[in-house]
């Protein structure tokens, strides 16, 4: 194993009230958010969650669905949660190990691959910031000195180390009371590097960060996403567009119900989020897509987006044809990619052009269709 992730989540969040880990944040559990992102990320091998005693049903239903291994129960100070959980890797040890909060919910990709990258040449590093307020040492309410800020650096996680060094650090450490992993790793001699932090990684301590946590969800990240399709016209009497079936003179050719509009929609979502294509996901060769009806496909870019943290938040297709006459059909076409989408009619959009008799799609002989689709992203994805 190269990289596995520890996350701690057995506080019991004195200062916030209550166990934080387990508020709700953007409707699912504040720990779910750093767990999803460790599980999902490609270069972490295996997620170790360490959690409170007696909080086993609340954890497992928190992180159902994503890829951890089981849990186990921490002790009574964050220092020791963590050397519990580096003591149940040790019988079978990651090269590397990286300790992080679970009140932090937005660790980003990159933040954990700069985490990664800074290990191959040092045995420990970090994600940091630089001290950009001006700080003051206090002598009661009046100001006893000014503090040079110019060589430091805001602590956050994840902390990444050469696995056997830490684990052989936390050990030496025990009895001791250190803030986090790395003050263990400097007790211990180790060269801990600095990486670059994130403004959005910060912690949640109080009920006004989780407020702040909040707002960053509904702020995230906006992305496009576009699509297109083309189908043959051959004989036939009906055509499925949108999921609507129209009758007509004509049949689109295709291996599943060659709705080419919801192909497209289908490509524009998976666009949106570089999660490749419909022929990747669906390849024409394989006989259990014969006949399908194209909803599926959307349904399952959709639950790509949905797993990643994502939401639809618009959807524009253009149906390019001389026939049939799509304006009739319109309205059950919106109502109808609102229901599988899952969203309101008033964020879908269908239209439809015809190319004044040129080219493949004004000679009758096919269909085409482009979408768009708009979808936000959560920080961290
Ligand atoms: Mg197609």
């Amino acid at each position: 194993m190269r990289n596995a992730a520890l996350i701690v989540a057995a506080g019991s969040g004195l200062r916030f009230g209550g166990r934080k880990q387990y508020a709700s944040l953007g409707g699912v559990p504040l720990l779910r958010h750093a767990v999803a992102a460790f599980s999902a990320h490609p270069s972490i091998d295996a997620v170790q969650v360490m959690i409170g005693d007696g909080d086993d049903a609340e954890y497992s239903s928190a992180v159902d669905g994503l890829d951890v291994l089981a849990p186990v129960t921490g002790g009574a100070s964050r220092q020791e949660s963590v050397r519990l959980g580096l003591e149940t890797f040790s019988k079978d040890p990651p090269e590397n190990i990286l300790i992080h909060d679970a009140a932090r919910p937005f660790p980003s990709a990159k933040l954990i691959d700069g985490v990664i990258g800074a290990l191959a040449t040092a045995p420990g590093a970090i994600p940091a910031l630089p001290v950009t307020d001006t700080l003051k040492r206090g002598s009661g309410d009046r100001i006893s000195a000014t503090v040079d800020r110019s060589d430091l650096w805001r602590a956050q996680t994840p902390q990444g180390f050469h696995f056997s060094k830490i684990f052989e650090a936390h050990r030496a450490a025990i009895g001791e009371t250190m803030t986090d992993d790395a003050a263990i790793a400097e007790a211990g001699g180790l060269e801990v590097a600095l990486v670059a932090g994130a403004e959005e990684n910060f912690k949640v301590t109080t009920e006004g960060d989780l407020a702040r946590a909040a707002r960053a969800m509904t702020i995230g990240e906006t992305r496009i996403g576009s699509g297109y399709d083309l189908h043959r016209l051959e004989a036939g009497d009906h055509v499925i567009l949108c999921g609507v079936k129209i009758p007509f003179e004509k049949s689109l050719r295709g291996h599943s119900d060659a709705d080419v509009a919801l192909h497209a929609l289908t490509d524009a979502i998976l666009g949106s989020i570089g999660a490749g294509d419909i022929g990747q996901h669906f390849p024409p060769s394989d006989p259990a897509w014969a006949g399908k009806a194209s909803e599926h496909f959307v349904r399952h870019a959709l639950s790509i987006l949905v797993a990643k943290g994502g939401a639809l938040v618009n959807a524009d297709v253009t149906i390019i044809c001389e026939g049939p006459k799509i304006g009739p059909h319109r309205d059950q076409m919106v109502a109808r990619l609102a229901e599988i989408l899952d969203t309101s009619p008033t964020r879908i959009s269908v239209k439809a052009t015809t190319t004044e008799g040129v080219g493949v799609t004004g000679r009758g002989e096919g269909i085409a269709a482009q979408a768009s689709v708009s979808v936000r992203l959560t920080l961290g994805v």
